[in-house]
Formats: structure tokens, C-alpha cells, sequence
């Protein structure tokens, strides 16, 4: 897409700072850095969100996200690691072209997340189970139609 930002970088049209790069994946330093050794990977291919990916490019970005975090990890000894990855506004995503976000995390890093917990009744959670199934069973329909 001609007016999207990580297009643009992947074609290096504007300038980024690239630790990973493979058939399908550009690991890139994340400007804001929430903390230090912060990184964005993206699918080279514009696709706007999680929805639009094929098994193949899913499989290429946390194939390359667990490469990334396991390097992360060895050379910056955070605490813990977030995997931050949003679709659509109301998530939070900023940039829609897919892209995840792996953050080194310490104790009292300031980063949060509001967690919201509901804790429905069994009965409420096995009808939210039954209606992804149902979804599951559809998308198997339309997907062996070939659409995505
Ligand atoms: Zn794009």
C-alpha cells in the first residue's frame, strides 16, 4: 500500500532500524522503546491485521517473534517478555499493516495492561464455547471454498 508507513520501510523507502529480515518478516527497533531492546515484527506483505493472514505468514511471524525474543532475552536479561500484537482501532492498533510488538519486562516497568476480569458463570463460558466452535466450523466451510 503506497500510503503505509511499514510498507514503506519494508521497501526501505523510510529509514528503520533492522535486526531481523527473512522471506516474510522484518524485525525493526521500535521508536518509542516502552523499554530498552523493544521490537516490531511485521509481516513483509501488507495485511492489515491477524484476520488476513495465511498459515504461512502466522507461522513465519512468531517463528520469527520466538527467534527475536529468545535473542532478546540473551542479550538483555529483562525479567519477562510481553507479546503486544492489536487488531483494529478499538485494540489499540495504531499502524494497520500486522505487526506485533515483544517487550522486555522488569517488575514495576510501569507498563500496564487493565485487565477487566468478568469471571462469567460455567454456563455463561461453555455458551461462549459453543459459539466459537460454530465460528470454527463456518470458517472451515469458507476457507475449503478458498476465501480467506
Ligand atoms: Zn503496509
Amino acid at each position: 500500500m503506497t500510503d503505509c508507513v511499514f510498507c514503506k520501510i519494508v521497501l526501505k523507502q523510510l529509514p528503520a532500524i533492522v535486526v531481523h529480515e527473512d522471506e516474510h518478516t522484518l524485525g525493526f527497533m521500535d521508536i518509542a522503546q516502552v523499554n530498552p531492546g523493544h521490537v516490531l515484527v511485521a509481516l513483509k506483505a501488507h495485511s492489515e491485521n491477524l484476520y488476513a493472514l495465511n498459515e504461512v505468514q502466522a507461522g513465519a511471524v512468531f517463528g520469527a517473534a520466538a527467534h527475536l525474543a529468545r535473542a532478546i532475552r540473551d542479550v538483555f536479561g529483562p525479567q519477562g517478555l510481553s507479546v503486544y500484537q492489536a487488531n483494529g482501532a478499538a485494540a489499540g492498533q495504531q499502524v494497520f499493516h500486522f505487526h506485533l510488538h515483544l517487550i522486555p519486562r522488569y517488575d514495576g516497568d510501569g507498563v500496564t495492561l487493565i485487565w477487566p476480569r468478568k469471571n462469567p458463570p460455567r454456563e455463561e463460558l461453555e455458551g461462549y464455547a459453543a459459539k466459537i466452535r460454530a465460528g470454527l466450523a463456518h470458517r472451515k466451510d469458507i476457507e475449503a471454498a478458498g476465501d480467506v
